[in-house]
């Protein structure tokens, strides 16, 4: 059975460890630095298959060389961003095949936080760094609304039983501001709930399940007659797609983010 666990880095990252039960070899996915990813692998006794990236934000790849002065193992990633080391460029359709430790992953690209994001999915679970956000989404620093808006929908296609597991611990900030674009969803007032406890015993909120997702996270409801008219009353216009309502969805948390 496939075992993913978290190992915390800087102030919010989460370096995600995939494993097999029956295995003591693991991949790692995004390891923004290596000293806590080498403390993991030594204090559990677990040996490094491959390095699995995502996007080429230093507090994704800031690890891999280091780690590479330890390991001598392949580093998959996005064929279209400069990430060190890379020595197997991933594109949408292709696939990740680590039979060492029983895994299959297929890659997705999800342009929009970075012009060349991609995210591995497989097993009911999805690494999707910066892009998908527990109850919020990445900033665009590469991408256009219309461009992010796209790989979310590809995103929340997926099986809704599919655990979501994403480069940060932003949970409640990004539920306040889900529950600022809707105050009357229970889901999100129950979810707030749920993450203050968990965080209060400084536990992780992420994975989440992509079903609660497609009910909380404002980011996955701009087809919604409740996030369109949100939207609408905070641009004060029509909005006539979802790409569009998106669009002032997250220049709206922007605008709050700066404050
Ligand atoms: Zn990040
Ligand atoms: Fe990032």
């Amino acid at each position: 059975m496939i075992q993913v666990n978290p190992v915390p880095a800087f102030k919010d990252n989460y370096i995600w460890l995939i494993g097999h039960t029956d295995s003591r070899q693991v991949a790692i996915v995004d390891p923004g630095d290596a000293r806590p990813m080498l403390d993991a692998l030594q204090g559990q006794s677990l040996t490094p298959c491959a390095i699995l990236l995502t996007h080429h934000h230093r507090d994704h790849v800031g690890g891999v060389t280091e780690l590479l002065r330890h390991f001598d193992i392949p580093v998959y990633g996005p064929a279209h961003e400069p990430v060190p080391a890379l020595t197997h460029p991933l594109r949408e359709g292709d696939r990740v095949a680590l039979p060492d430790i029983g895994l299959t992953l297929s890659v997705l690209d999800v342009p929009g936080h970075t012009r060349g994001a991609i995210a591995y999915y497989g097993h009911g679970c999805l690494f999707c760094g910066d892009t998908l956000f527990t109850a919020g989404c990445g900033y665009l620093f590469e991408g256009t609304p219309p461009q992010m808006y796209h790989s979310l929908s590809k995103l929340a296609a997926l099986a809704p039983e599919t655990q979501v597991y994403c480069g940060h611990e932003y949970t409640l900030d990004n539920l306040s501001f889900a529950r600022v674009v809707e105050p009357r969803n229970a889901d999100i007032s129950a979810r707030i709930t749920e993450a203050t406890r968990l965080r209060a015993r400084n536990l992780p909120t992420v994975p989440a399940l992509l079903a609660l997702e497609l009910r909380t996270n404002p980011f996955l409801r701009c087809h919604t007659p409740v996030v369109i008219a949100a939207a609408e009353s905070h641009a004060r216009r029509p909005l006539s797609t979802p790409a569009e309502v998106f669009g002032v969805v997250r220049r709206w948390k922007d605008d709050l983010d700066s404050v």
